[in-house]
């Protein structure tokens, strides 16, 4: 968040070698590729890690919460299969890193914390990057966003316990849902996709390692 952070520039060594280790786990799609590499994550990154900001690693960030790793922001993002005119529901802001770049790939995203200090930081960056197509929400995004539901598409990035079932009746018919579901600290990341008639295709697509999706809003902070 200092001046000090390097700038992003498809020139940059350490990004380049970013992206290419996204590429060869299966980050392909050339638009979720292009929206990673236009996002300075070190805008994201609190300054004690700004050294490690273009790994492919998770970082911490406050609240005892973390920056997700970019491989696993690069996966989820293309396994949502984001069309253009997409209204998308993210739980979890976090820093703002994968809404950003939902933000890059869709019409609109409405994204919920818990946390009213992350939720704040997040908004500045989101003003910073001129990005006019998020609409925040200081909540529980387990309870989803009842009144602007239907969605397209829903990302949860943090870990539910058990099947979302709240989230996943407010998605549309045909729209699709990712989340990270699990108990421990190790979770399968599954995706919902919808079949049209209320029934969901559920794929299991590998093992990840996400703070828990917790109930009701936190009371420090
Ligand atoms: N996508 C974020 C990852 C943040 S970590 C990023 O790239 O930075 C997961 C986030 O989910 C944390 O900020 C945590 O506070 C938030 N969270 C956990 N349970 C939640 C809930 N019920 N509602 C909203 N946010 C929640």
């Amino acid at each position: 968040m200092t001046g000090k952070a390097p700038k992003v520039e498809t020139g940059d060594i350490r990004l380049a070698k970013l992206m290419a280790s996204l590429r060869a786990q299966g980050v392909t799609n050339p638009a979720v590729t292009r929206a990673i590499e236009s996002t300075p994550r070190d805008l994201f990154t609190p300054d004690l890690f700004q050294e490690r900001v273009w790994e492919d690693s998770a970082l911490p960030i406050a609240c005892g919460q973390t920056l997700s790793q970019p491989f696993i922001v690069g996966l989820m993002t293309q396994a949502l299969r984001l069309e253009r005119r997409s209204r998308v529901l993210e739980i979890g802001t976090g820093s703002g890193y994968q809404t950003t770049i939902l933000s890059k790939l869709s019409r609109l995203v409405y994204t919920i914390e818990r946390y009213r200090t992350l939720m704040t930081a997040a908004e500045l960056r989101f003003k910073q990057l001129d990005l006019t197509n998020i609409i925040t929400k200081f909540g529980d995004g387990g309870l989803g966003w009842p009144e602007q539901a239907p969605f397209d598409r829903i990302m949860v990035t943090a870990a539910a316990s058990d099947e979302p079932e709240i989230l996943l009746g407010q998605l549309k018919p045909n729209g699709v849902l990712v989340a990270p579901i699990g108990k421990g600290p190790v979770q399968v990341l599954k995706r919902y996709t919808g079949d049209g008639h209320g029934g969901f295709a559920v794929e299991s697509m590998t093992e990840v390692r996400f703070v828990p999706l917790l109930d009701g809003v936190a009371k420090d902070l």
